[in-house]
């Protein structure tokens, strides 16, 4: 068949917490899926992957387990995620020899010992040549803005599990911060503001549908209200309620209030210079966090700067690690060091 070749393409990956990405050379993003894996408890053999194994999350039984092996930002389970990357890799070579480069974006708070686990990984998929990208740099490229120069940039990346900051300029990360409170955090919120305010419980996938509803950080324009279903913790019956959206923004008013305090203490960090920089330039938000109904505004008010979402944030970083691959040698060196000397 035309475009058909004998050798898959390489490739770059975002092992987000919630999502995974893969960009393949000269096709652009070939996967797009959650982060998630049904493993047979006893056997520990992949049943699902991605969308089919989030069907199951919280409707499976006892002997498959649902899980999300990166969930705090970081491989909770190497095992599960190394066959889940494996299989992933597997599913865009289309069964065909695997790629020989790969690139991976993983946070920038990630240690020596995960490092190895997201480079062994690859190489156990077939992988020769494995690099590693901080994903706030993989964001910033993927944006559009030009890593190289002598000018600071500064990302926030809200993903599910880590929120990464950075400002960079000449190829580097300059200052950085990541912290554990992200998407699921927000998600978590509402699950017990549920739970404290109307002894309701609800499932992580409706907390998350309300959250991306009709969550805000702001107060907006027109207010909503959504009928939300689920089950009464005294009388253990199923139940609905309506709640409106300024409920949901108190809900989420903890883990908004901790991005932002976030965000404020790495400015402190910015070196003047830089710091000046970035006052033009403001701040750029990408992964999904960044589409929280008015946290562009809320950072805007409390930086008093401007706050910029990405166009299509959720891409923006294996966007970046595409643009990476695709130009490899003019990208070198803004990949991470092997080892820290
Ligand atoms: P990761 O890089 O950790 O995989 P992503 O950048 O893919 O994370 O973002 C996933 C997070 O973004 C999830 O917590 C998801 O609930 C959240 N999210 C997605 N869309 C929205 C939205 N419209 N409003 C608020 N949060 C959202
Ligand atoms: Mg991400």
């Amino acid at each position: 068949m035309a475009g058909w070749s004998l050798f898959s393409s390489d490739i770059a990956v975002d092992l987000g917490t919630a999502n995974t990405l893969i960009w393949a050379k000269g096709r652009g993003i070939v996967l797009n899926e959650p982060t998630i894996v049904a493993f047979d408890r006893t056997t520990r053999h992949l049943i699902a992957l991605g969308h089919e194994a989030q069907a199951m999350v919280g409707k499976t039984h006892r002997d498959i387990r649902v899980v999300r092996p990166l969930k705090d930002g970081v491989i909770a389970d190497f095992e599960i995620a190394e066959s889940m990357l494996r299989a992933f890799i597997r599913r865009v070579s289309h069964g065909l020899l695997p790629p020989r480069r790969v690139i991976v974006c993983v946070p920038v708070g990630v240690t020596e010992v995960e490092k190895r686990a997201v480079r062994d990984s690859a190489e156990h998929a077939g992988a020769k040549d494995v690099h590693l990208l901080a994903e706030p740099m993989a964001a910033a490229i993927g944006v559009g803005i030009d890593v190289h120069e002598p000018m600071g940039n500064m990302i926030v990346d809200i993903g599910g599990g880590t929120t990464e900051i950075a400002v960079i300029a000449l190829s580097g990360i300059i200052v950085e911060e990541s912290i554990r409170i992200a998407g699921d955090e927000m998600t978590n919120a509402i699950i017990q503001y549920f739970r404290r305010q109307y002894g309701m419980l609800i499932g992580e996938r409706t907390a998350e549908v309300i959250k991306c509803q009709i969550g805000s950080a702001i107060p907006l324009e027109e207010e909503y209200e959504i009928e939300v279903r689920g089950r009464n913790l005294v009388s253990g019956i199923p139940q609905m309620i309506r709640v409106s959206s300024e409920e949901i923004r108190q809900a989420l008013e903890e883990p908004i209030a901790a991005i932002v305090q976030a965000v404020l203490s790495l400015l402190e960090r910015v070196p003047p210079e830089l710091a000046a920089d970035i006052y033009d330039r403001g701040i750029v938000l990408t992964g999904g966090g960044a589409l929280l109904k008015g946290l562009d505004k809320r950072l805007e008010q409390a930086t008093e700067l401007p706050v910029h979402v990405a166009e299509d944030p959720l891409t923006a970083v294996v966007r970046g690690g595409g643009k990476v691959l695709e130009h490899f040698e003019q990208y070198q060196t803004v990949l991470l060091k092997p080892y820290r000397l």
